[in-house]
């Protein structure tokens, strides 16, 4: 069975240590996602998983089917099946899409074809297919066109950081339903990383994970969400370091 196990990670940005311990697997086909309060280290959990220069694993292990991904660079994790969705999508000027895709090594048969499916299925505006990645795109169109990159390289596993933030509620219910069809499509597991509970009306989690100080402090079913939209993340609050 295909699983992403994220075992003990711990890591450190310059001299300060932020992960502490994660530990969460996320098995094939299933929707896991991660809430916390500003600063509880999620997007540091996105980086370190995407091997950002910078980001230092200090201890812990991330396995993808067995192999262990630690020391492997960016380009190996991706290959070997990983994807991530950054916060920020980067502008990479001279380069589309397409070419990127094509060059990805992922051979992907009727990439044309397939590029203006998936750019309907989220509202991606046809035209800004043949713009350089990101370049002169809004937040929104950004998340699109991450989504519409994903749905092309089909990755086993996906890691998306507030994949949520700068979507209005119809761009949010077509990503959503994307990354939910993805599940059944190829068994695409998805690691949701939000603060937001909005993101959950249209993507059903498998499990709710709460985060605080670089590590897991709540792990429960959709009714985690439920409870969080009422006590907010104070109850759930590790007091000391
Ligand atoms: P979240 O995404 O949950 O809001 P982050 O992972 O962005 O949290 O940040 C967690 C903590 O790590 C914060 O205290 C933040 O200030 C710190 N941090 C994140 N990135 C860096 C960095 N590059 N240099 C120093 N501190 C950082
Ligand atoms: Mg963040």
């Amino acid at each position: 069975m295909s699983e992403l196990v994220i075992d003990n990670l711990s890591v450190t940005v310059g001299d300060k240590q932020i992960l502490n311990g994660f530990t969460l697997t996320v098995p094939a086909g299933e929707v896991h996602e991660v809430m916390g309060p500003n600063g509880s280290g999620k997007s540091t959990l996105a980086h370190a998983l995407s091997a950002r220069p910078g980001y230092r694993i200090t201890g812990g292990s991330i396995l993808l089917d067995g192999f262990e991904l630690v020391n492997e660079t960016a380009s190996q994790r991706a290959r070997r099946g990983l994807f991530l969705a950054l916060q920020q999508p980067i502008e990479v000027p001279g380069v589309r899409l397409r070419d990127m895709l094509g060059a990805s090594g992922a051979e992907i048969v009727d990439l044309d074809l397939r590029l203006e499916n998936e750019a309907a299925r989220v509202g991606l505006r046809h035209d800004l297919l043949e713009r350089f990645i990101n370049v002169d795109l809004s937040g929104g169109e950004r998340k699109r066109a991450e989504i519409v990159q994903l749905a092309l390289l089909r990755p086993k596993f996906a890691v998306l950081d507030e994949i949520d933030s700068g979507l209005d509620v119809d761009a949010l219910r077509e990503v959503s339903r994307r990354l939910q069809s993805a599940t059944t499509e190829w068994d695409c597991g998805v690691l949701a990383i939000t603060h937001f509970q909005r993101l959950l009306n249209e993507l059903t989690p498998t499990a709710i994970h709460v985060m605080d100080q670089g590590r897991l402090v709540a792990s429960g079913g959709p009714e985690l969400a439920r409870e969080l939209e009422k006590s907010g993340y104070e109850p759930f609050r590790v007091t000391t370091k």
